[in-house]
């Protein structure tokens, strides 16, 4: 049967979840620049039209609206699926946290479903939150992670652990070929303003010379990997030989108040530091080791954070 296979001419056909959002729309561009044809599903929940608005009346893609928790049916040849959707900011999934288990779990059966069919190449996006509150610094992926199943973080990092469980249970059960990337703290243009999350709360209190929120005391650390970097790494993930879980992400650790002096310098902002409250089971250290994808995929990050930020902020100066 034709849908079985996987397409036989030389323009591969992806499907990208979550194609609408900060991640999805930024591999979708890729994609289509490296001659895939790309079918985009979205559902809208946090991801935004404006991230593809520049793709309307682009041949090679093609936009369906749809909760990926649903039933998925496509016709024609499939050759790769990107497992994309999902709420992925704290406030996010503190907002959603049925859909955002929803998604990790039935979304990741229905799109695993879905390559098994079309006979493609699955890639799960995974995540550092696996790892919960570490209690390993830096973090490999033999780390098996120390989350708080019932905690507000725990409908994120519980639903990506089962998706993860799931995709391997796939592949050994049915041999479909899998992928997953554990990805870390990553920034860029389309992030959304208001998603909660440090870089764009900073980026734009700084922009707007209002107090910027540290929380805690800011001793924590995050490492923050540039969009293009990331993109590029997962892209050579799913085209490698390597089945196992990859950690995707910038070494470069820095404490969240270290990275608010940051952006006032970067924005040249009259903004003071105001300090509120850490959120329930905020990971106290977070960075990633990369051995792996050095090792398997020859990929290590390029673009330095300041030179990030100095596109970031370009692209929320135009929205603030
Ligand atoms: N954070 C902060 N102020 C903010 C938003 C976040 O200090 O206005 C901190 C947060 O407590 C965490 C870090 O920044 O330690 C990164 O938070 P984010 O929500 O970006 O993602 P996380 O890495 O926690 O998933």
């Amino acid at each position: 049967m034709p849908s079985r296979t996987r397409s036989s001419t030389s323009v591969p056909t992806s499907v990208v979840t979550g194609a609408a959002g900060f991640l999805g729309s930024h591999l979708t561009d890729l994609l289509l620049a490296r001659g895939h044809r790309v079918i985009g599903i979205d559902n809208f929940i946090t991801g935004t039209v404006d991230n593809i608005a520049h793709l309307a009346g682009n041949r090679n893609f093609k936009f369906i609206e749809q909760d990926v928790t649903e039933f998925l049916f496509l016709d024609g040849p499939v050759d790769f699926v990107w497992h994309f959707a999902s709420p992925a900011s704290p406030v996010d999934y503190l907002n959603f946290p049925i859909q955002t288990l929803k998604v990790g779990s039935l979304g990741t059966h229905k799109t695993l479903g879905l390559a098994m069919e079309k006979r493609a190449r699955f890639l799960l996006a995974s995540t550092s939150e696996i790892y919960g509150d570490p209690l390993v610094h830096p973090q490999p992926e033999e780390y098996w992670g120390n989350v708080n199943t019932i905690g507000p973080r725990g409908c994120y990092d519980e639903a990506k652990r089962f998706a993860e469980s799931l995709t391997m249970a796939y592949h050994r059960q049915h041999g479909v070929e899998t992928r997953i990337v554990r990805i870390f703290n990553t920034y860029g243009p389309r992030m959304r303003l208001h998603d909660g999350r440090v870089v764009p709360a900073f980026i734009s209190q700084a922009l707007k010379h209002r107090p910027i929120t540290v929380f805690g005391r800011g001793t924590q650390t995050r490492s923050f990997c540039y969009v293009s970097d990331l993109i590029e790494g997962i892209y050579r993930l799913m085209m490698s030989g390597y089945g196992l879980p990859v950690n995707i992400g910038n070494p470069t650790e820095l404490t969240m108040l270290q990275f608010a002096e940051q952006i006032i310098r970067a924005t040249g902002s009259r903004s003071r530091i105001t300090f509120k409250p850490l959120p329930q089971d905020d990971p106290k250290q977070r960075r990633p080791d990369i051995t792996k994808a050095r090792k398997y995929l020859k990929w290590h990050p390029e673009v330095p954070l300041a030179q990030g930020l100095r596109e970031t902020i370009k692209y929320f100066r135009s929205r603030v």
